[in-house]
């Protein structure tokens, strides 16, 4: 949630957290860029009026840069021009601010049903990833077993297409447990020899990312 005015924001928060939702909340353009940059979400709420960064040219970054959670706008900025410039810059929802709360959460509800659908696979290079299975998917009817470790890796990669991730940020978000970073490099070893080295590409000096460079 990306909400700089206090009150609405812990007013949304005891709502979610109502109906079962855990949130993040940030309070400025750069800590959601950053947050939205680095985290996982399975939506994002914006207001457009923040600090630092405006909430459409928030979206445009993220968007940019891969992201692919959707989003829902909450804007005091209602007008059917505004709609169309939030629809248009990436969300797939726009609520004007005053919103009744039951809406709101019916919106949230049809928004994470719909993503649930579109999450069942992820395309990954030469096939595609399926979310529950740790199976990859080939050409041919031909599917590659994938162990839980190397699943969570190729999700991640796969999910920001675009985006380089570090071996820390690798080390910190799919192996929780404390390793060296080598375990990064492991695992990445282990989806070359099972996909073809073209499924992941080293950023030499930074880390990796989905798909040959
Ligand atoms: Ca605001």
């Amino acid at each position: 949630m990306v909400e700089d005015d206090a009150e609405l924001a812990r007013l949304l928060e005891r709502v979610l957290t109502g109906e079962g939702h855990a949130d993040t909340l940030a309070a400025d353009g750069h800590r959601a860029l950053h947050l939205g940059l680095t985290g996982s979400f399975d939506l994002l709420l914006v207001d457009r009026g923040l600090p630092a960064i405006e909430g459409l040219e928030l979206i445009a970054r993220l968007r940019g840069r891969g992201v692919r959670s959707p989003v829902l706008v909450l804007s005091a900025r209602g007008s059917t021009q505004d709609r169309v410039e939030g629809l248009d810059a990436g969300a797939e929802d726009y609520l004007a601010k005053p919103f009744d709360i039951a809406e709101l959460l019916a919106r949230v509800r049809a928004l994470l049903r719909r993503h649930q659908d579109e999450a069942m696979f992820l395309d990954v290079p030469g096939g595609r990833l399926l979310w529950d299975e740790r199976v990859v998917e080939r050409g041919g009817g031909t599917r590659v077993e994938l162990s839980e470790r190397e699943a969570r890796l190729l999700r991640l990669l796969a999910s920001r297409p675009r985006q380089v991730f570090t071996r820390q940020d690798l080390l910190t978000r799919v192996f929780d447990d404390a390793e060296s970073d080598g375990a990064v490099d492991t695992y990445v070893h282990y989806l070359r020899r099972k996909l073809g080295r073209g499924v992941i590409g080293t950023v030499r000096g930074v880390g990796y990312r989905l798909g040959a460079l």
